[in-house]
């Protein structure tokens, strides 16, 4: 078997390979660091040994050494490791180092490039380290030694005469001393400059100066590692193309409250509008134990009404021996278009999905279908005004508890973080209740409250908590699109 020298990229999940992603998933053995994205575990295999092995505020917690030897021992035993470094593994990550390591004990090896940290923070701070008018090189520099000492590998006068772009990385600790001595080697003081901390998350921060100008700036707003330092023309060219910052939800901090097996729809959804999204699920949904209701074909109206609800019914009829044909003599009606999805899904097209996505909006799309008996399959908490109407518009109704909303606990660093949200999202009543049952003193004063509708809205007023916005579609895409105009109306970035 073979070590992976695998490069994780800048910190933005979407710059992981896919020939990483693939490794990880595969993986026996995962060595990783600190800087990589923090999803990037997520598709490791559950009995992946994972060893943490990042520099924690400085320190080396791991030597070089005793990475080398986790890689040669897991490589000597045949396993499948991943070595997962951030940015590219050739470019100051010491994975040269590591690959000369393992070929002299003659353990087979394969190098993943990875987006490296200079190119991918330039790029996202709207600044191309290379233009046909303004840079024809780059040069990639660590600023780790001290530029002051005379010992230092660097040629500081060399590098200020590179004609081209100069990205130094590990430098911010010494940001005034390499400024120093390239306008000392000759660089103007007048040239462009930007530091970018963070580069591609979504906290990123990006300063620009001059050289003579940079290391203060940087110093004044507090710039701190990791951040690339770039000297050179094309720094100037941020002012026009920024474009990271103008995303509709950069600098803002959502909380989302769903079960994590929903969440990640929506999560991945305020990510891409530029957010940063806490992931705080306050429920977690529980099978219930329980058969199918007898003789499934009596029924001409079987109501699910959510995509769990869908998910538990399946579960029931694969245990049962069956599939999709058990419901082929009812009229299937799906509440909301998830919920139709997640039929789809399972090769039921539903037949009725009522526009409006509650209870309400079924009733009042079977007006004039004739119903003698109805299942409503759903959770065991869920409110009866689905069944009372269908009661009244004539039908015998059988109601089957198929699963049961629980609390997920909420831990100390979640509830640390709440406070620093900007939006708290609500996609449910059983979110809001579980949510401030372990939250209420969690959130800072001025976070706003976004509700998927008027029944979770209902839930957070009786609880004493006013919505701050409620989704004109009760839907995700409604929820997010009522975000996104709230956000645009004015409320600051916290
Ligand atoms: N192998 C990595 C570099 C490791 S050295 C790569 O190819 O990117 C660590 C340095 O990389 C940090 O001190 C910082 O200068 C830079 N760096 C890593 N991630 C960064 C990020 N998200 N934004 C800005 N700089 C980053």
């Amino acid at each position: 078997m073979t070590v992976y020298l695998v490069g994780a990229g800048p910190g933005d999940p979407g710059l992981l390979t896919a020939r990483a992603l693939e490794l990880i998933a595969g993986a026996d053995v995962i060595v990783h660091d600190r800087l990589i994205p923090v999803t990037a575990l997520d598709g490791a295999p559950p009995e992946a040994e994972c060893y943490y092995v990042g520099k924690e505020g400085g320190g080396p917690s791991v030597t070089q050494e005793e990475i080398g030897g986790l890689l040669l021992e897991h490589g000597a035993a045949g396993r499948r490791v991943v070595r997962l470094k951030g940015g590219d593994p050739f470019v100051f990550g010491r994975g040269g180092e590591e690959a000369e390591l393992l070929r002299e004990a003659g353990i087979p090896f394969e190098v993943v490039p990875g987006v490296t940290a200079a190119v991918a923070a330039s790029a996202y701070a709207g600044i191309p380290v290379t233009h046909r008018d303004a840079a024809s090189a780059v040069a990639f520099v660590t600023g780790h030694e001290d530029p002051g000492k005379p010992e230092s590998a660097l040629d500081w006068e060399s590098l200020a005469a590179f004609p081209g772009t100069l990205a130094v990385y590990m430098g911010v600790a010494r940001l005034s001393a390499i400024a120093a001595r390239l306008r000392a080697g000759g660089r103007p003081g007048s040239e462009p400059a930007a530091v970018i901390e963070r580069g591609t998350l979504p906290g990123q921060r990006v300063v620009t100066g001059t050289l003579e100008t940079i290391a203060q700036v940087a110093a004044e707003a507090g710039i701190r590692a990791p951040a690339i330092s770039l000297f050179g023309a094309v720094a100037s060219l941020r002012a026009q193309l920024a474009w990271f910052e103008s995303r509709p939800l950069h600098g803002r901090t959502i909380a989302v409250t769903r079960a994590r097996a929903q969440a990640s729809g929506l999560a991945a959804r305020l990510r891409e509008l530029g957010a940063e999204v806490l992931e705080a699920p306050a429920i977690r949904i529980r099978a219930l134990e329980g058969d199918l209701p007898a003789a499934l074909d009596r029924y001409d109206l079987i109501c699910l009404t959510s995509p769990n609800g869908v998910a538990c019914l399946f579960d029931r009829l694969t245990a049962a021996g069956l599939d999709a044909r058990a419901l082929h003599g009812a009229r299937v009606a799906a509440i909301g278009p998830g919920t139709a999805r997640a039929l789809a899904q399972r090769g039921i097209l539903a037949d009725v999905v009522p526009e409006r996505f509650v209870a309400e909006g079924l009733v009042e799309a079977l007006a004039g279908t004739e119903i003698s008996r109805a299942l409503v399959a759903r959770a065991a908490e869920a409110r009866d005004v689905l069944p009372d109407a269908l009661r009244e518009h004539g039908a015998e109704v059988d109601v089957l508890a198929l699963y049961e909303t629980v609390s997920e606990p909420l831990s100390d660093a979640q509830r640390r973080a709440l406070a620093g949200a900007d939006y708290v999202t609500f996609t449910s009543s059983s979110t809001v209740r579980f949510f401030f049952e372990q939250a209420a003193g969690a959130l800072a004063p001025g976070t706003r409250l976004a509700s998927i509708g008027p029944v979770t809205s209902a839930t957070l007023r009786e609880l004493g908590h006013e919505p701050a916005l409620e989704a004109e579609r009760h839907d995700i895409d409604g929820l997010i699109g009522a975000i996104v105009a709230d956000a645009a109306g004015g409320s600051a970035p916290g």
